[in-house]
């Protein structure tokens, strides 16, 4: 391909001539037919038709819905074309030729040719349509040859041309362009030669139209590819929105013209998913990831190795496309997989309620049982120790029975908080002012378990209608979870603050934290991890008894090792019940 001059038609016998031309058109198709990238298959068809004809120089200048093509090979040039692709502008009409006088009779030419628009029986044009000149000397209009090759796009005659032909050049089913040989040689194109090149000159638009073909087929499968690969995803429930998008990114590359150097990036809000080499991207495309109107990142392939222009530069126009598909399918996808996820932690909170609003029921009807036996307990082992006649034995054991009694009594007195048989009295009082006084009695136990404890208090905080006894209830219970995680000391934050309608408790720890099935069950009545002695597992079920009574939400955030973060937000006005 290129040895130019070796097996040109000039010289050769007809037969040769043919089986030249028969050849290289085969080669021609082979290459369409393998989908090569544009730039390549330009050049090669442009050296092959330089070959075949022996002429100087072929220009050729082909367009589509979107884009016009011009290339220029010359003979001469090692191995190189000339190429540039313009996206068309409709306000911007392309210009088939350039010339320098502005006289405009080879751009008349050009025009109505491409627009078949040509009178074959007028002279200088071929029954096939074509336009040649046997001879320069010999055409009237010198001024077409008035050109300025430099910077020159499209069909010029160049100033040591002494012979030329230019040919439309069709598709299957329209006229795609021109295509122009020139020669140094005056008479060149003959009658005899130019039907041959037009025939040649078809090949070739039957082999732009192939390759385009091709090309876009392959395009359509890896995109449908890529989509499917998406929707499949988007359809798989088990995934995580981040499993998801991490499989997404994989996904693009192959969809690319160069899957080998391209790489991918998918980036939601703060969150980065990608492919290896992202980073050593030095061409890229991007497209916004847009979910209710905002936009909330970006898709972005690029290749890491520098590729010729195609297009719009380096991609071509069905992978903007592409991109921008993906880039809505994601879209989709993140608000499909936050809704599903939204709705499976809602679920899950209901659950939570549910079964403890259960074990109150239960826990309300059994505290309610025990209450009347205990207070015969108390009551008769009482009357029993106050017997002047006892023994000092006996009345300790009964004293023992009754301190025993009166701590049941204290369980019972918890279970009935947690479901909510109690009724809080709820009077207005600040809850800055419950947090001073309520670790004042505390101090003491911070001091000996090596514990820091930082304030962080909103001093505009305003007063709440709340029960201020089950309040100071609620704030030592996570204390003391919070020192009892801390054995070998740590810090503690208390903060408060507040918005309009709500005021926020948050009792932070850097303690020993909690697993998933530990932060599961810390609301169960009797469920702990401490021993007897230490706990009783009341404690935060009384505390969601309590904040549950006030109309207001705990929130728990625990990492095993780090620590434990409770928030409590409560109404500041509640709505009284019925
Ligand atoms: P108790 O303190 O009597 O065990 P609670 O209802 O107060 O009962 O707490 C239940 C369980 O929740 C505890 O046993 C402990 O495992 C866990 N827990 C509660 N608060 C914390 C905390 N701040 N840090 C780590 N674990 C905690
Ligand atoms: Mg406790």
């Amino acid at each position: 391909m290129n040895d130019l001059n070796s097996s040109n038609l000039s010289g050769q016998s007809l037969e040769d001539q043919i089986q030249a031309v028969q050849q290289s058109s085969r080669e021609m198709l082979e290459m369409a037919h393998s989908g090569i990238p544009r730039a390549e298959f330009l050049r090669n068809a442009m050296g092959l038709v330089l070959r075949v004809t022996g002429c100087d120089a072929v220009r050729m200048f082909i367009r589509d819905q979107h884009r016009s093509v011009f290339t220029e090979r010359w003979s001469d040039d090692s191995d190189e074309a000339r190429l540039e692709v313009t996206m068309n502008d409709p306000a911007n009409p392309v210009r088939f030729s350039w010339t320098a006088s502005g006289n405009e009779s080879l751009e008349k030419v050009c025009r109505n040719m491409v627009a078949s628009h040509v009178d074959a029986t007028k002279p200088w044009f071929t029954e096939s349509g074509s336009f040649w000149i046997e001879d320069m000397d010999a055409f009237p209009d010198a001024s077409i040859r008035e050109v300025q090759a430099n910077g020159c796009q499209g069909i010029y005659v160049s100033p040591d041309c002494r012979s030329t032909l230019i040919t439309p050049v069709d598709g299957t089913h329209r006229r795609l362009g021109l295509l122009q040989m020139e020669s140094r040689q005056m008479g060149f194109f003959t009658r005899r030669n130019v039907e041959r090149y037009e025939r040649l000159v078809q090949t070739v638009g039957y082999a732009v139209d192939l390759r385009d073909i091709r090309v876009a087929l392959r395009e359509r499968v890896k995109e449908l590819t890529c989509l499917y690969g998406i929707a499949r995803l988007v359809a798989h429930a088990e995934l995580s929105l981040e499993e998801m998008l991490q499989s997404a990114v994989e996904l693009l590359p192959p969809g690319w013209l160069y899957p080998k150097d391209a790489a991918a990036r998918v980036v939601l809000d703060v969150r980065s998913f990608a492919t290896a080499g992202v980073d050593e991207i030095v061409q890229k495309m991007s497209s916004d990831i847009v979910i209710d109107g905002q936009k909330r990142g970006f898709v972005e392939v690029g290749y890491t190795v520098e590729k010729p222009p195609i297009d719009e530069g380096p991609f071509m126009l069905e992978e903007s496309h592409l991109l921008d598909t993906v880039a809505r399918e994601l879209a989709f996808a993140i608000e499909q997989k936050s809704y599903l996820e939204e709705k499976r932690k809602l679920q899950g909170q209901l659950r939570h309620a549910d079964r403890l609003a259960t074990i109150g029921q239960l826990a309300a009807g059994v505290a309610h049982e025990l209450n009347e036996p205990l207070s015969n307990i108390v009551g008769f082992a009482q009357l029993a120790a106050s017997e002047p006649d006892i023994s000092g034995k006996n009345r300790r054991d009964m004293n023992k029975i009754v301190s025993s009694a009166l701590h049941a009594g204290e369980i019972i007195k918890g279970l009935l908080v947690f479901s909510r048989e109690t009724s809080p009295v709820k009077l207005p009082f600040n809850l800055n002012e419950l947090i001073e006084d309520g670790l004042f009695f505390l101090d003491s136990r911070f001091v000996k378990a090596g514990i820091n404890l930082r304030c962080d208090i909103d001093s505009s905080l305003p007063d709440i209608t709340a029960d201020r006894a089950q309040m100071l209830q609620v704030l030592t219970n996570l204390v003391v979870n919070s020192v009892q995680a801390m054995p070998d000391g740590g810090n503690l934050i208390i903060r408060t603050s507040h918005d309009d309608q709500n005021i926020l408790l948050v009792v932070e720890d850097t303690g020993v934290g909690m697993d998933k099935k530990t932060l599961e069950n810390i609301f169960h009545p009797f469920f702990t991890t401490k021993d007897v002695d230490e706990g009783t597992g009341l404690g935060l079920s009384v505390v969601h008894g309590i904040v549950a009574a006030h109309r207001g939400d705990i929130n728990v955030e625990s990492q095993p090792g780090k620590g434990t973060q409770f928030a409590i937000c409560l109404p500041i006005n509640p709505v009284e019940d019925n």
